[in-house]
């Protein structure tokens, strides 16, 4: 009967909007101890907007955003997309610079009119050796314990202002999380974000177990490490970034609105966006290979 009983579960599944590779993959969720979340797309909507602009004393809100807009034109993050949205409102044409570089978990950087123009976290503008204006600093702070992300803009050596961005949380994270903890799965949320703003999210939706400002490659570490203690771990992602991770997780999965590269590194793929189809799936399939046994 074990193969009959797999086959119906997985077709239940599949009816629940969850989709399940193969009976290997199926039996795998049933023991998961732990599920890593990636905060952006996954507990939040992964689409932020622009919710303040704040200059240093003697700039313009305008010029600030207009820099940034012009520094973001070349960068596909989607904290990008937002400062290019909140800058397109206005209709002003965006200044032209040269040698972009996106640096990965740190911001961009380009030059105009041989000055560098740089526009990312407080952990870029420290390695560059910029020093935050106090009063901001403070601002900063504030902003990110409420959620919102931080992003400071340079010329050359001088800080021009910060911009807050902030991605709303889905309605259904802290269910979903709720869910899978009376499933007793610990769950463990994993960033790149500022830690400020990674705890306040977590805080929200009911995770205690927080890495933040980490590049994509220790993401995988996070998991590596769990897994030498002995724990089955499944991880959650939507992202590129997210790929080798979702690859070395016992069950990865995939949300359905992620990249083709996450749901192919998935085991597990889900049709709709909710984290608590993540709960359905390991209910299903903990309920589908008790009923073998
Ligand atoms: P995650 O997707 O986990 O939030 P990322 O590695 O994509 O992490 O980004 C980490 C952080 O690096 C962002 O929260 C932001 O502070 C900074 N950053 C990266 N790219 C950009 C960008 N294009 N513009 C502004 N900030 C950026
Ligand atoms: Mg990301």
């Amino acid at each position: 009967a074990t193969p009959i009983a797999i086959m119906v579960g997985t077709s239940r599944a599949a009816q629940c909007n969850v989709l399940i590779r193969n009976s290997d993959a199926l039996q795998t969720a049933s023991t998961l101890t732990h599920v890593v979340v990636d905060k952006t797309g996954t507990l939040t909507q992964g689409k932020p907007a622009v919710t303040a602009i704040m200059p240093v004393a003697g700039m313009r809100q305008d010029e600030v955003l207009l820099w940034a807009a012009s520094l973001e034109s070349g960068s596909e993050h989607p904290l990008a997309e937002a400062v290019l949205s909140a800058q397109l409102e206005r209709g002003e044409p965006l200044r032209t610079l040269d040698n972009f570089t996106a640096i990965p978990g740190r911001g961009v950087q380009a030059e105009h009119a041989g000055v560098r123009y740089l526009l990312g976290n407080h952990l870029f503008l420290d390695e560059q050796g910029l020093a935050l204006p106090a009063g901001l600093r403070t601002e900063a702070e504030h902003q990110a314990a409420r959620g919102g992300t931080p992003v400071w803009l340079a010329r050359g050596t001088e800080v021009m202002g910060l911009l807050i961005l902030k991605d709303p949380v889905r309605p259904d994270s802290a269910a979903a999380v709720a869910a899978l903890q009376r499933q007793g799965i610990t769950v463990v949320m994993c960033s790149g974000d500022n830690r400020a703003t990674a705890e306040a999210v977590a805080r929200e939706v009911g995770i205690t177990e927080v890495h933040s400002e980490i590049l994509p490659e220790q993401k995988l570490e996070v998991i590596q490490a769990l897994q030498q203690q002995g724990c089955k771990v499944g991880m959650v992602g939507d992202g590129v970034n997210d790929a080798p991770a979702l690859a070395q997780a016992d069950t990865g999965f995939a949300l359905g609105s992620g990249t083709d590269v996450a749901i192919e590194n998935a085991d597990i793929t889900l049709t709709g966006d909710s984290l608590l189809l993540v709960a359905d799936a390991i209910a299903i399939s903990t309920a589908t290979i008790r009923n073998i046994r």
